[in-house]
């Protein structure tokens, strides 16, 4: 992707320093990614603030600062193959792409799908592989993953992702209701630990019929 820079994109990567985000190629990558362009013209003007918005569907583009602490979290150990669940607008991917050699994302609304394909393309980035589907059966035939980033809140960890996790590596996941437990879950010789990064709030990671 051709560093985009923009006055704006670079405050908002100062904000997230400020907010305590200390990984340099996530503030880097913050910083030359056009937010704007993964939102309703409408709410452009919104496109820097450090909060979510909406994106159609009763979905939400996450805030930033999230979105640079799951990254900061996830790229802790060098991942190969990443796997994001819940593509939404795209943004999150965007930041992932430029940071890992390849990533791969589903999501379960066609229309979210298609649109965050042609933003994504538009930005040159190319190792992204996108997957209509499920996100709570996860994309068994491309991995196992290094690391996996589940963008939506799941009333429980889904079995699937676990098992699509390579030894070694990394889920970072909202588990909960109205507000989650953000957790990083690491896969050791095939046993798996559990921590407590913070709390947050996604909107649901739907269980049931693809829309
Ligand atoms: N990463 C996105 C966040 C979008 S919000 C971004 O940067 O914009 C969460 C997304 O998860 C929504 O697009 C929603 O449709 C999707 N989602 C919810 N349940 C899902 C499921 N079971 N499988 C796949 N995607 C799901």
């Amino acid at each position: 992707m051709n560093p985009v820079a923009s006055t704006s994109a670079l405050n908002l990567a100062r904000k997230l320093y400020e907010a305590g985000i200390r990984n340099e190629p996530v503030l880097k990558a913050v910083a030359n990614t056009p937010r704007e362009q993964f939102l309703d013209p409408a709410l452009g003007h919104k496109a820097y603030e450090n909060t979510a918005l909406p994106i159609g569907q009763g979905q939400t583009i996450s805030q930033p600062y999230i979105v640079a602490r799951m990254t900061e979290i996830l790229l802790q150990d060098n991942p190969l193959k990443v796997l994001e669940i819940g593509t939404g607008s795209g943004y999150q991917a965007a930041i992932l792409a430029q940071l890992v050699p390849q990533l791969c994302t589903v999501e379960r609304i066609k229309s979210l799908q298609i649109q965050a394909r042609q933003r994504l393309k538009r930005l040159d980035l190319h190792n992204i592989s996108f997957k209509y589907g499920d996100g709570w059966q996860g994309w068994p035939s491309k991995g196992p993953y290094d690391a996996i980033m589940v963008t939506a809140a799941a009333s429980s960890i889904p079995e699937a992702l676990l098992a699509q996790l390579a030894d070694g590596g990394v889920l970072v996941i909202p588990v909960g209701g109205e507000t989650q437990q953000l957790l990083k879950v690491t896969r050791i010789a095939g046993k798996y630990s559990s921590e407590v990064i913070e709390m947050v709030r996604f909107v649901p990671l739907v269980n049931g019929e693809l829309a």
